[in-house]
């Protein structure tokens, strides 16, 4: 039986909104409404010493004065993470009942567990030797006092996702990706797992996002049918960037926060712009997200990442 379209937004409260998010949040929009979909709005607060409540109100603030509804979400503590830990909970007993789960004492990759992992922030640690511990040998340090990671055991399986956007997108868990962190040392669960368990629990049909975040896709869709799911489709859009060289989006260029835009942009031309960026108008003019729909076609958007010096209009705004 098909199941009803469920898009989502997922930001996480960590700085302010930058064009990336803003295009990323658009496109998920516009793809869940032009499908009559119903749109999530979740908060990834998981890590309290990342994110914070006034991040997390002004990215609510950023979606409503875009013109981006959702049918349900934010505020309400059941779509932010930071609630939901009971969950995480449940899903990390169900892999350790299935003998997936073992300690890691590993420091390197453990600090950004929680968080997406975007470019530049390798989450792998490929030395890692813990899997091989004798049981004694991990007896022995499950009693020192340094409390580990917790890991989940990927299987030699190569999983395929077919994107929405980029194709066929394949992966081999345990070669390509390793074994992955759910649970920090610290007792917060790793992003991957959060938003697995959250994707499958919320019923979550249709994941838009940036495609630094397609390498997860084969991770995320495989723990989820390891909990039992169905995984959603996902579907990536190209990032943007500074300059023609793939430049990361930095302050100098573009990386302008919503509060900034905020105050010089009438909301209508930022959706304008965005959507030019994006491929769906030729030429930016102010906008409503609605009136986006009839034009709303992934085949417009395109695959190669966005530069921001093709649009001159956006980087001057300092
Ligand atoms: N919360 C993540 C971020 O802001 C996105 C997670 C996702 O879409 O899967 O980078």
């Amino acid at each position: 039986m098909d199941r009803p379209y469920v898009g989502r937004f997922a930001p996480s409260p960590s700085g302010y909104m930058h064009m990336g998010n803003l295009l990323a949040m658009l496109l998920a929009w516009l793809d869940c409404r032009a499908h009559g979909g119903r749109m999530i709005f979740r908060m990834e607060d998981l890590d309290p010493a990342r994110t914070s409540v006034d991040y997390a109100q002004a990215l609510a603030e950023d979606l409503q004065w875009l013109g981006l509804d959702w049918d349900e979400g934010y505020p309400d503590p059941a779509y932010c993470q930071s609630a939901r830990t009971d969950l995480y909970a449940d899903a990390f007993r169900a892999l350790e009942d299935r003998g997936l789960v073992y300690p890691c004492w590993c420091s390197r990759a453990q600090r950004l567990a929680a968080s997406a992992p975007h470019p530049g922030e390798a989450v792998r640690d490929l030395n890692c030797q813990c899997s091989r511990l004798t049981d004694a040998q991990r007896a022995a340090r499950l009693a020192s006092d340094r409390p580990p990671a917790w890991k989940v055991r990927v299987p030699d399986e190569t999983v395929a996702v077919t994107d929405g956007h980029y194709g066929l997108y394949a992966q081999n868990l345990s070669r390509e990706g390793g074994d992955f962190i759910i649970r920090r040392a610290d007792g917060v669960y790793a992003y991957q797992l959060a938003v697995s368990v959250d994707d499958m629990r919320m019923g979550v049909t249709r994941v838009v996002r940036g495609r630094d975040l397609l390498s997860s896709a084969p991770r995320q869709s495989w723990l989820i049918r390891a909990l039992g799911g169905t995984p959603p489709e996902y579907c990536h859009l190209p990032l943007i960037t500074g300059d023609r060289n793939g430049e990361k989006l930095s302050k100098r260029l573009g990386s302008r926060s919503t509060q900034a835009l905020r105050r010089e942009y009438d909301p209508r031309v930022l959706v304008g712009e965005l959507a030019c960026l994006a491929g769906l108008l030729p030429a930016p003019e102010p906008v409503r997200p609605e009136e986006l729909l009839p034009v709303f076609d992934w085949a417009r958007v395109p695959t190669d990442d966005i530069s921001l010096e093709n649009f001159p209009g956006l980087q001057n705004l300092d």
